[in-house]
């Protein structure tokens, strides 16, 4: 079964209810025409609203969840309250938490725990910094992100993971499509050999970081190319869509939905 392509728009902290209100009628007379899986995560203020107006092909998701599923923390979501609201998804893991709010290895583990229970599911981001990058850690890294969440999870099949080098997020410096084609190669082999052949088979990676129109096309094609290959060498695959943050904001993310097809 080949994995279908998958785009998540996240929204960070940006928006209001005019604003974000555009952006869901932009969705929704979009002309969609690839099979694409779409995902969008408006912060936690708008979903509900997003959900009852957005059209049914698109899902919507938060942007972060806590580990309990209810009491005395204060300003958080749980996952379980996500569900019984019917949003479908969380972020797990994104670097902004990481780095801005202390979401260690370990917590992102068991925030991705604890949502995939509540019956949810986790988009789990991962991804080194530059100076990870420069001293050749990459893999490393992302291997030790995802071995966290190995340790708590057994079940992924659930878990979208979204491979986001924090070098590249909103920077406007997207990886070249070899740097993201060479790390996803690397995760699927680790997802072979750590969990299995099936899940490495059927886990969608997507790779997010300054993607926009402009170079989705291009990682889009590559990708399509290897899609391709793949099928008829029944090789390991590689990105199997994208994670938009800027550009989900704007009317092309409808072409970077489209670069799937
Ligand atoms: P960006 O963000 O597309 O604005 O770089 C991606 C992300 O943070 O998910």
């Amino acid at each position: 079964m080949p994995r279908q392509f998958f785009v998540g728009g996240n929204f960070k902290m940006n928006g209001s209810l005019e604003s974000i209100s555009k952006i869901v009628t932009t969705l929704n007379e979009g002309n969609i025409t690839a099979p694409t899986e779409v995902v969008i995560a408006p912060p936690s203020l708008y979903l509900l609203s997003v959900k009852d107006k957005i059209r049914k092909e698109i899902a919507v998701s938060a942007q972060n969840s806590y580990i309990i599923a209810s009491g005395a923390f204060t300003g958080e979501i749980s996952p379980h309250q996500l569900k019984d609201a019917g949003i479908p998804w969380v972020i797990i893991g994104h670097s902004e938490r990481r780095t801005l709010f202390g979401d260690t290895d370990k917590l992102v583990a068991q925030k991705t725990k604890t949502a995939l229970d509540a019956g949810l599911s986790v988009i789990l981001c991962i991804g080194e910094t530059l100076e990870e990058r420069e001293s050749n850690k990459t893999i490393a890294v992302v291997e030790k992100q995802l071995a966290a969440v190995k340790a708590e999870i057994s079940d992924w099949k659930n878990v979208v993971i979204a491979y986001e080098p924090v070098w590249a997020i909103g920077t406007g410096k997207v990886a070249t499509s070899a740097q993201a084609q060479e790390v996803h190669h690397a995760l699927r082999g680790w997802l072979s050999k750590e969990i299995g052949q099936d899940v490495a088979q059927s886990t969608r990676i997507i790779y997010g970081g300054s993607v926009s129109a402009k170079n989705s096309k291009e990682l889009g094609e590559h990708l399509s190319h290897v899609f391709q290959l793949v099928r008829m060498i029944a090789a390991q695959p590689d990105v199997d869509g994208f994670l938009v943050g800027g550009a989900s904001l704007k009317p092309e993310f409808i072409e970077i939905i489209n670069a799937g097809s």
